[in-house]
């Protein structure tokens, strides 16, 4: 177990007509001794080609990686002490579960046989794939070869996992189950892992903290909540949170924000962070939005809005309101109620911005004005 640092890693592609794609740009970022940090972002945006920097399968085009200290850029993938996941699983057809899991340990190792044999036995125990010992891989489920190929990391005994979109191949159900799991061993073995996905649901559940990428640029990081609640920037806000943040373009007008659909009052403290900017993007989440059913509008934080859509989702509803000013073109915006609210298509109801639940940020740069 040991820490993993990414100093300022770079890698250019270059494609056969010349073309230059910057697919990771001066990442940086500490992965403490023990921590399960979730590299977070949309696809493309250069996740994949991070770790398989920190794995040795892809060249480092500049920047440093270093494992426990010691710079590791140059190490051939086998000697770097590092055991990688895949989301394809990549277990040997012709071997067993058993022989899966200990084929790398007889490869690179100078361990007995019988040693190899307990740290299977321990490690299927561990994993509850003991009576699929004998078995290959065709004759397993997915959730089945996903812990095959999860235990065959961890017989190496690594001093740190990566793990690409392992969970992504099996059905929702299992992939919660195989979450919990995960987190379980992870906190169990204590190995430094980097986990990667394009899911924020994922992301948010399992992280100790979370790296959010777009376009190869690290955008924040920090803790689940860190992120959710106190976003660096317009991506970071709009992709955390599911359903997304509710983005609207105002005016910056002294002690208030105008837009087309609503106007809203600015705090002394806002008025100081807007205090450059002529345009600003106001920002709410659907979770933080009140909706009234019989209510009046009786402060500068609420509107009469109409309900157009009700989407349930079980315990919750997400409804899609659009304001009464705007009945030429609707554009609608989200809120979410509890699923025993009664409401729909057509409702006239009152919905409260509550000014502590607001997010501004700077039109141009996308950057929060905090
Ligand atoms: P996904 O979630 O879809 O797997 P990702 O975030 O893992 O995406 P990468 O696979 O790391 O993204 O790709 C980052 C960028 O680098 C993309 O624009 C991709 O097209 C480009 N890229 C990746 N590999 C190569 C390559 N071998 N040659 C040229 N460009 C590449």
């Amino acid at each position: 177990m040991a820490e993993l640092t990414l100093d300022g890693v770079t890698k250019v592609f270059t494609e056969d007509d010349g073309n230059e794609i910057v697919a990771v740009d001066e990442v940086s970022v500490d992965i403490q001794d023990g921590e399960f940090l979730v590299l977070v972002g949309p696809s493309g945006c250069g996740k994949s080609t991070t770790l398989r920097m920190v794995a040795g399968l892809e060249s480092i085009t500049s920047g440093e990686i270093r494992l426990a200290g010691n710079r590791i850029n140059d190490k051939p993938p086998a000697e770097r002490d590092i055991a990688m996941v895949f989301q394809s699983y990549a277990l040997y057809p012709h071997m067993t579960v058993a022989e899966n899991m200990s084929f790398g340990l007889e490869e690179s190792t100078e361990m007995a046989d019988d040693e190899i044999s307990r740290i299977v036995d321990e490690t299927t125990e561990m994993m509850g794939i003991s009576d699929l010992r004998e078995r290959k891989p065709a004759d397993l489920s997915g959730g089945q070869q996903q812990r095959v190929a999860l235990g065959r990391a961890i017989v190496r005994d690594p001093e740190a996992f990566l793990m690409d979109e392992p969970l992504s191949n099996l059905d929702a159900k299992l992939r919660a189950t195989m979450r919990t799991e995960l987190q379980r061993l992870q906190e169990e073995l204590g190995v430094t892992t980097i986990y990667v996905t394009h899911d924020q649901t994922e992301a948010m559940t399992m992280g100790d903290r979370i790296a959010i990428l777009d376009g190869g640029v690290l955008q924040q990081v920090g803790t689940p909540l860190e992120c959710y609640h106190t976003p660096n920037n317009e991506f970071v806000a709009g992709f955390i949170g599911d359903p997304s943040m509710n983005f609207f373009e105002m005016d910056v007008d002294r002690n208030q924000l105008l837009g087309d659909l609503f106007e809203y009052p600015l705090t002394p403290a806002q008025q100081e962070s807007v205090d450059e900017a002529r345009e600003v993007t106001f920002g709410i989440r659907p979770e933080d939005i009140d909706i009234e059913v019989d209510g009046t509008v009786d402060s500068e934080f609420e509107f009469e809005v109409t309900v157009d859509v009700v989407e349930p989702r079980g315990d919750e509803n997400t409804i899609h309101l659009t304001f009464d000013r705007d009945v030429d073109d609707p554009e609608t915006f989200t809120a979410t109620v509890s699923g025993l609210r009664q409401l729909q298509a057509g409702d006239a109801v009152v919905a409260t911005f509550p000014p502590e639940a607001i997010h501004l940020f700077d039109v141009d740069s996308g950057a929060a004005l905090h």
